[in-house]
């Protein structure tokens, strides 16, 4: 699959829909903008997932306002053919792909394996000197942001989006993974699609990140972001089902409320069920940590078939989309312990 490059975006597309801009782009596309000072350039990702359009709403509305940017930037608006596929942006990746988050790494011998190599191929060659990947969460919730470094510039570019970092050890090949090769990078979950202060967030922190002169750490600047470590994720075995239902009776295998992403960021306390369990129990069941190892007795436990967490913890990217629980994760966690 091949990433076009456009040098200059039609104006007139500028005056249409978010819909007909992504019709226009047609297939992944990067877009290059020059700015003030040509010497450094600062990319942005975004529509990696094809459900997740608050990015490439921002995107649109900085480019009509025809804007300079503070160096040269270039965006990559990555999976426009799934984000066209009707209902458009309905489905995060095609039935039977890949996710797009979880390819750049080998091999690379799919289409998407193809697209991930394509975009890091791009990002060796003009070196940013930083990045920026730009999502919705699965649920509705708070923005926060996702890296695998924790320095000064990871702050700094954190502190342009939100105040929360999730600073990770667990590697899936991740574009934010590209950290390890000196470009600075954090991914930004700006909160849920359907979410009213998505948008603002993403529109905000791409004006900052486009126009600040500096956008990397300054010295002795204290940014106020804190940072949370390894979040374990809570994930449904292979072949076990998950509904959402308010009403009584149901034979799934985990039910949650249909508003269960209510948990999301606040803290849970051990005498509040997260979900009901099914005739197998915990066993439908898996939380793996960063080391791979299966903690899930360690934090919950099966009281009158209701699923319990044992100690008080914090939840967030808890998802009502069966989808998604069945086959990336139901939610994240971490116990007590901020890192500042
Ligand atoms: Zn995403």
């Amino acid at each position: 699959m091949d990433l076009q490059i456009i040098e200059q975006v039609d104006p007139s597309v500028l005056q249409g829909s978010v819909e007909q801009f992504l019709e226009y782009l047609g297939h992944p596309s990067i877009i290059r903008l020059q700015g003030a000072d040509s010497s450094r350039r600062r990319m942005l990702c975004t529509l990696l997932h094809g459900n997740e359009p608050s990015g490439l709403q921002a995107v649109f509305h900085y480019l009509q306002q025809n804007l300079q940017p503070a160096v040269d930037i270039d965006i990559v608006i990555a999976s426009v053919t799934t984000a066209l596929t009707k209902p458009r942006f309905s489905h995060r990746m095609l039935p039977g792909m890949r996710d797009l988050n979880r390819c750049f790494r080998p091999p690379f011998n799919d289409n998407e394996g193809r697209l991930a190599n394509s975009i890091l191929e791009f990002i060796r060659e003009t070196r940013p000197e930083c990045l920026i990947d730009l999502h919705n969460t699965s649920g509705s919730g708070p923005a926060f942001a996702v890296s695998v470094l924790r320095d000064a510039d990871h702050l700094a570019l954190t502190s342009l989006w939100t105040n929360d970092l999730i600073v990770t050890d667990l590697r899936l090949g991740a574009l934010m993974e590209l950290s390890e090769q000196n470009v600075p990078t954090v991914t930004i979950e700006c909160g849920g699609a359907t979410d009213r202060p998505s948008l603002m967030i993403a529109r905000e922190g791409l004006q900052r990140y486009f126009q600040n002169e500096q956008v990397l750490a300054k010295p002795d600047e204290n940014y106020a972001v804190t940072c949370y470590r390894n979040p374990v994720r809570l994930e449904v075995r292979p072949g076990f089902q998950v509904a959402y239902t308010d009403d009584g009776y149901c034979d799934a295998d985990i039910t949650l409320s249909t508003d269960a992403d209510r948990l999301n960021y606040g803290s849970l306390p051990p005498d509040e069920p997260i979900a009901r369990l099914g005739p197998e129990g915990m066993y439908a069941l898996q939380a793996k940590n960063h080391l791979g190892e299966d903690v899930l007795e360690q934090y919950f436990c099966n009281r009158d078939q209701k699923l319990y967490a044992r100690h008080t913890l914090k939840l967030f990217m808890v998802t009502t989309n069966k989808s998604i629980a069945e086959r990336d994760c139901l939610l994240y966690f971490i116990e007590g312990g901020l890192e500042q």
